[in-house]
């Protein structure tokens, strides 16, 4: 049986980057097979899973790149710079490590030229930070690191207080571990189900444009992390949403408006089924959903998410209970006629 925290633990220590996900596509690509009719890659690296069914075709896509860095140039002291992959706020990752794929360990650290006495205010630039890797000099550090190389945050998953988890890469992974939930939880699959892990989601949505050509679905749900409301100070940004609180139902992102039918059809089945679930209505943010919208002439598209606080930062947290809901949720969509 997938659970929450073991299997999420198991994707937050391998995964890499958007365009670096062959190890995570690896491994998801082995936890799902035994529970659908079929699994494949395409030419972008999406794992495409396929359980057959005989009523819609609904796509439910889960990012599995993870935000992190890439490597541009290596000074003369070895210190190296690097753009992001994947939004960053700078604020966040002064003296942040992170690791690259090779095992090479650094923290992201400001240099003289940064503004740290208004980083809030933009004063903060992405490029006058760099990654100490404790090189000696250029010659040291280029034979541990390439230009090119990403990197990841450095941090683990661990469980926290009231039911929480404590990572950086709830965003996507525990809607991939959502997914994996249900594909080996629902008995009678009514639907023709696709669960895709896609590529490249926090560089453009890329994977789902175009596994959403490919698979050309009647229906589009994303699964992803939302926000929370539930901080201290006021968060405008979003509609009323806290940990523990329910799965979110997107009502609205910054990339996509939920179709009404798909909307109502998934707070339905979640009323039907007694699963705790909250409107998520937020100002800016976007999931694979949005890409899929617009695909061919056009796909109705809904989205479930995982609460989470402080998404895109080195560590989020969310709560365990929400994802069970996530899980069950797309785990009756896949079960009912939609
Ligand atoms: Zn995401």
């Amino acid at each position: 049986m997938f659970e929450v925290y073991d299997t999420l633990k198991r994707l937050v220590e391998i995964a890499q980057p958007s365009g670096f996900e062959q190890p995570q596509a690896k491994l998801l690509a082995e936890l799902a097979a035994p529970y659908v009719d079929e699994v494949y890659t395409d030419t972008l690296g999406n794992v495409i899973c396929h359980k057959k069914g005989p009523g819609k075709k609904i796509m439910v896509p889960a990012h599995m790149d993870v935000i992190g860095f890439i490597v541009i140039h290596i000074d003369d002291e070895g210190f190296l710079r690097f753009a992001p992959l994947g939004g960053h706020s700078p604020v966040n990752l002064i003296n942040t490590p992170v690791i690259f794929e090779n095992g090479v360990r650094g923290c992201i650290c400001p240099d003289c030229t940064a503004d740290l006495n208004t980083p809030y205010l933009g004063g903060l630039r992405i490029d006058s930070l760099y990654i100490d890797i404790g090189a000696a000099d250029k010659a040291e550090a280029e034979r541990m690191v390439k230009p090119g190389m990403a990197a990841r945050f450095d941090f683990p998953c661990e469980k926290a207080a009231g039911g929480n988890i404590i990572t950086p890469y709830a965003d996507d992974l525990i809607a991939c571990v959502t997914l994996l939930m249900a594909m080996e939880r629902a008995k009678k699959t009514k639907n023709d189900m696709y669960y895709v892990f896609t590529v490249q989601e926090e560089r453009g949505l890329r994977g789902a444009r175009v596994a959403a050509r490919h698979i050309a679905p009647d229906v589009g749900i994303a699964v992803d992390v939302g926000v929370c409301s539930d901080l201290p100070g006021e968060n405008k940004g979003t509609s009323k949403t806290h940990a523990g609180g329910g799965a979110l139902i997107c009502v609205k992102n910054g990339g996509y408006i939920s179709n009404l039918p798909v909307r109502d059809r998934i707070r339905e089945l979640a009323d039907a089924h007694k699963i705790p679930w909250q409107d998520e209505i937020m100002s800016a943010g976007s999931t694979d959903s949005a890409a899929i919208q617009t695909s061919r002439g056009g796909v109705q598209v809904g989205g479930v998410s995982v609460p989470n606080r402080y998404a895109h930062s080195p560590n989020s947290v969310f709560n365990i209970e929400d994802a069970e809901n996530v899980a069950k949720l797309i785990t009756v969509i896949a079960e009912t006629e939609f």
